[in-house]
């Protein structure tokens, strides 16, 4: 998005030649910069602007106030900025489209030559970075200097450790100190290549490089050099393979001796080239680098200070001081990241006022009374956290998760009711239309034993005798037809309906409703800061219950939702079937086949999972639908069998997903990419190939669509060739039930970027931080809480730094998710 400098600019120019009256603009400059501003804030980038932005308090300006001196100097400052901002904006802008390459010499220079080359410059101000060069380090997202900073090695290979000729060790990584007596060039393998004899005061030892004559020329007689490597014997003596090599000069080690840092590579990037390279940088740049971490803070957390941190990831001194440099490095990510969720939360939640909601327990007595069962322990503890938020006069976020079949729509639906109780409106979100179908089912069941059902037709219910006034329910999706959306459009627009579901369209296009009191998001990773602040552009701002049924690890949760309150439903209704789960042998698919069959006749249904081949749709999508053509012809080939991939429409997916709930297919072929958020009771059996490509959250959502009726439901896993790792994941599968326990053993045993599946994560790139890193999150966490506790907008001079940290990431790395 841009910002529109140009408006506000002619309109101060004109102040300024009426001679600071307030009178260039109707209305006055006030109303007219406030307007500007609450929409340039949510645009302007570049963290230089944004805070001489925030510094000029554009969006509560008083310039009707000042004295005629005041106003000329404000109108000045403020044209300042604008011509700073505009010059900001349209850099960044002509940087953003000109390839690394392409970039005109004359202006880089000029900017060099005004300022000196800084951390943010490009990386060819750097002595010995070449354009060519420069290119191929933006391959790996590397353009500026800092970006080098943060180039860190994948690992480093310890050779720290001298040993003496006599002794190497065969099959180990060695590192010795010897004199050259001779070098020469040899043909080994057909190549040509190095050889030389070394030796210490306690013998000599062979050494070849393969393939690299051009050695010989450097390893001159009597030169003393340093070697770190792996060693073979061969006919019964030590030799040193290619090892890492370089003069034992007066300088310091770089490529042996040393813990060595390994850097990743792309195509004509050298191992050594890269090493030196950044040897150079770290050396000169690393103590430039201005710590934003308070130091009383970084003294608290006994954290290494920045440059030390950046200077020891790279060439560590040793094991210890180099997991110190990385606590560091990782700290900092999570802890921007937690200041950056939780400042997002707070401008939700004090942006602009919510609406509480009276208890109105009768109603909900009433509710909870017709029920046909007792809520459990764990959603009677959410109901109280959702119902305590509700009553608060900020809006709330929260997120609450629990497994499929835990309850969650019950407890949404008693908030829901709370809104209407209280004269708003609830808006029910789903991902998909015939998951907003269901729900809306389910929910209409729900109040029909509460209420009596007044209007009943396909898309609208009213219930009456729950409140004064009937409540009533709508479902609006696209495919329904124009004359009925219209009408409950503008039933929605008068008022008239309490609860409408749909799909996230009902808040995105078109919708607009009297008094939006409360939205539900069920089943919905990325309803983010995005989504919010759009409702509130519509001049809502309404509590937000975000569901999920992902079970998702505390860490994680905190990460991703690190702006939502969390609520949990740990426990299932009593009485909840186990699904049986297990793991065959390949030779074992003809009798899961026949299970198949056997379920089918006896009037059941069938998933089938496809492999997840690759994280290609369209790979995907072929895949599943030979495996479906192969299964229909050789397999089942009396039954009715469907199809459902990623790369259908819509419409199909969903006519597919009808025909299977109503009991017209047998056995629905499936690809993991497609949504199966879906309530089939008499699909018993489910077929999963490839077990061990999936995590265990996955799988344990995947068995999560059966077992939904009163029939005994199964699940099994085929695996054609598991490695070690995978056959104690399947074992777990077949043992544990529990999503919470899965998914920590998922995060335990993959990381978290398998954990949704990379695409999905939506996860800033974490460098350094693990997720597993639990104590250093929740550290992260609060003293960011703390941070904001003492300086809520980071005003103050010693947060000054970070502020400007947190405005860089925020902006550039991690703007696009929440
Ligand atoms: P979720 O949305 O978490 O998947 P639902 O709210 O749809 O779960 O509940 C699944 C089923 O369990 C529904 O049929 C619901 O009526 C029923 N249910 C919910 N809470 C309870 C409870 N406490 N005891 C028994 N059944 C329940
Ligand atoms: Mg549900």
């Amino acid at each position: 998005m841009s910002v529109d400098f140009a408006s506000p600019r002619k309109v101060l120019e004109l102040e300024h030649k009426k001679g600071y009256a307030d009178s260039a603009v109707i209305g006055g400059l006030d109303k007219f910069l406030n307007k500007w501003a609450v929409q340039a804030m949510e645009a302007i980038t570049e963290p230089q602007s944004l805070n001489h932005f925030h510094r000029l308090h554009l969006a509560n300006s008083n310039y009707a106030s000042f004295s005629k001196e005041q106003r000329q100097k404000w109108v000045n400052g403020v044209l300042g900025f604008l011509a700073e901002a505009e010059h900001l904006a349209d850099k960044r802008t002509k940087a953003k489209h000109l390839p690394i390459a392409h970039r005109p010499p004359s202006r880089t220079k000029a900017r060099e030559t005004a300022t000196g080359p800084s951390l943010n410059s490009p990386i060819t101000t750097i002595k010995g970075i070449s354009q060519n060069l420069a290119t191929k380090f933006g391959k790996l997202g590397v353009s500026t200097v800092r970006d080098l900073l943060y180039f860190f090695p994948n690992r480093h290979l310890d050779y720290s450790q001298r040993k003496s000729i006599s002794e190497l060790s065969e099959g180990k990584e060695e590192t010795i100190i010897a004199n050259v007596w001779q070098a020469r060039e040899v043909r080994l393998g057909g190549r040509r290549s190095t050889e030389a004899i070394v030796g210490d005061e306690t013998g000599n030892v062979r050494v070849v490089w393969f393939n690299n004559p051009y050695l010989v020329r450097q390893l001159a007689t009597n030169k003393r050099v340093v070697l770190s490597g792996r060693v073979v014997m061969f006919n019964g003596r030590p030799v040193f393979e290619s090892p890492e090599w370089e003069l034992a000069e007066d300088r310091e080690l770089v490529h042996t001796g040393r813990l060595v840092p390994l850097y990743p590579l792309t195509q004509g990037l050298k191992p050594r080239q890269v090493r030196k390279l950044m040897k150079g940088v770290v050396d000169q740049w690393a103590y430039k680098m201005e710590d934003c971490l308070p130091p009383e803070l970084r003294e608290r957390c006994n954290l290494l200070e920045l440059p030390e941190a950046i200077f020891q990831a790279h060439f560590p001194e040793d094991e210890e001081v180099k997991d110190r440099a990385r606590v560091r490095l990782a700290f900092d990510e999570l802890f921007l990241l937690q200041l950056g969720v939780l400042s997002r939360k707070r401008q939700w939640q004090e942006g602009q006022p919510g609406s509480p909601f009276t208890a109105k327990t009768p109603v909900l007595k009433a509710f909870l009374k017709s029920l046909p069962f007792e809520l459990t322990a764990a959603q009677q503890k959410v109901r109280k956290e959702i119902l305590a938020d509700l009553g608060k006069p900020i809006p709330m976020s929260r997120l609450l998760q629990g497994e499929v079949g835990s309850g969650k729509t019950v407890v949404a639906t008693a908030a829901l009711l709370m809104a209407a109780a209280n004269g708003y409106q609830g808006a029910f979100m789903a991902p998909t239309e015939i998951l907003a179908e269901q729900h809306f089912t389910n929910i209409c069941h729900l109040l029909s034993r509460a209420g009596q059902e007044e209007v009943t037709e396909d898309y609208l219910r009213s219930y009456s005798g729950l409140l004064p006034r009937p409540v009533t329910v709508a479902l609006l999706f696209g495919d329904i037809k124009e004359a009925r959306k219209q009408k409950l459009q503008q039933l929605i627009l008068e008022g008239e309906i309490d609860i409408a579901i749909g799909t996230h369209a009902l808040i995105q296009k078109g919708v607009d409703f009297a008094r939006l009191g409360l939205a539900v998001v069920d089943e919905q990773h990325r309803f983010g800061v995005t989504q919010r602040s759009s409702l509130r552009q519509k001049g809502f701002s309404p509590h937000v219950l975000v569901m999920t049924a992902t079970p998702i690890p505390r860490t994680l949760a905190l990460t991703l939702y690190g702006d939502l309150d969390l609520s949990v439903i740990d426990e299932l209704p009593p009485g909840r079937q186990v699904i049986k789960t297990k793991w065959l042998k390949p030779q074992q698919r003809e009798s899961a086949y026949a299970f198949i069959h056997r379920q089918v006749a006896a009037g059941r249904q069938a998933f089938i999972i496809c492999p997840l081949v690759e994280e290609s749709e369209a790979i995907q999508a072929r895949a599943a639908t030979s495996e479906y053509e192969r299964l229909s012809r050789e397999v089942f080939s009396e039954l009715k069998l469907g199809l459902l991939h990623g790369r259908m429409s819509a419409v199909k997916k969903d006519d597919v997903m009808r025909r299977f709930r109503s009991g017209e297919l047998n056995i629905l072929v499936s690809t993991p990419v497609v949504e199966v958020g879906i309530d089939v009771s008499n699909a018993t059996a489910m077929l999963i190939e490839s077990a061990d490509r999936f995590g265990l959250s996955q799988l344990h959502q995947f068995r999560g669509r059966v077992g939904r009726g009163k029939e005994q439901s199964y699940c099994m896993l085929l695996s054609e060739n598991p490695s070690e790792i995978s056959r104690a994941r399947l074992d777990i599968i077949e043992k544990v039930q529990d999503g919470f326990e899965l998914a920590e053993e998922d995060l335990r045993l993959r990381g978290p970027g398998e954990f949704f599946g990379t695409r999905q994560s939506g996860l800033p790139d974490l460098r350094m931080a693990k997720l597993s890193d639990v104590a250093l999150l929740e550290l992260a966490r609060s003293e960011a809480i703390r941070l904001f506790e003492k300086d809520k907008t980071l005003e103050k001079p010693e947060h000054a730094l970070l502020a400007k940290e947190l405005a860089r990431v925020w902006t550039t790395e991690a703007g696009e998710w929440s």
